[in-house]
């Protein structure tokens, strides 16, 4: 049995194709299904529908053998126990700073509210800046709009968001795209299953 761990929305919907092509397909659809693992129409592979943020783990844990999680979401959990095998080059976006159009000087450190607590704390290492990061688990948008924070860190695809906000993108942290992660175990003990779906989502993705 193979499990492959998925998020519901924009990574299902376009995980779909490139499964298709590798000759998979899920028998119930999980925007209107409330079963969290999914058959297909292969008996050996189930869909197994979590948070976009509970995929690496999943799959790091062997609970899921495979997986597809965005780049946003394996830079934050950092995990070292899982492959990173394929990009799937789709739902791209870019991981970003933004903040307020007109930004005041500051007489003290710059406060970055983001989910990405981890990467924004890394992000200002590497350029030496002594910042306060201050957890959020959404709509980050806000948190400068109100005064929680300076600026923030999020995935940005069309910026619609941010300059519906007052705010606008200042740098440039990571190119974003959704890639398909191995456990290690699954990758050994179930090769022969794994590899040859491997080769046919590469080859679908070209
Ligand atoms: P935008 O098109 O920039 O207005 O994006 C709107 C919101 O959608 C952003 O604030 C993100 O939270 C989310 N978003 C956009 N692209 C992605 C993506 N590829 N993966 C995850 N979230 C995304």
């Amino acid at each position: 049995m193979l499990k492959i761990a998925l998020s519901k929305g924009r990574i299902f919907k376009e995980t779909l194709p490139l499964l298709k092509q590798a000759g998979i397909e899920p028998l119930d659809d999980p925007e209107t299904s409330r079963k969290l693992i999914l058959d297909t129409n292969r008996d050996d592979v189930k869909l197994v529908i979590i948070r976009a943020s509970d995929v690496p783990t999943y799959v790091e844990y062997g609970a899921a053998d495979m997986g597809v999680a965005g780049k946003d979401v394996l830079m934050e959990y950092g995990g070292q126990e899982l492959y990173e095998l394929v990009d799937l080059k789709i739902a791209c976006c870019k991981l970003m700073v933004a903040g307020p159009v007109d930004m005041p000087e500051l007489s003290r450190r710059l406060r970055v509210a983001s989910k990405y607590a981890r990467v924004a704390k890394q992000y200002y290492a590497s350029l030496g800046q002594q910042v306060e990061v201050i957890k959020l688990y959404g709509s980050m948008e806000l948190a400068p709009l109100v005064g929680l924070a300076d600026v923030i860190v999020d995935v940005v695809d069309t910026g619609n968001t941010l300059r519906a906000n007052g705010l606008e993108p200042k740098e440039k942290i990571a190119d974003i795209s959704s890639r398909l992660v191995v456990n290690k175990a699954s990758m050994k003990m179930k090769h022969q299953v794994v590899k040859p779906l491997l080769d046919q989502i590469a080859k679908a993705v070209g």
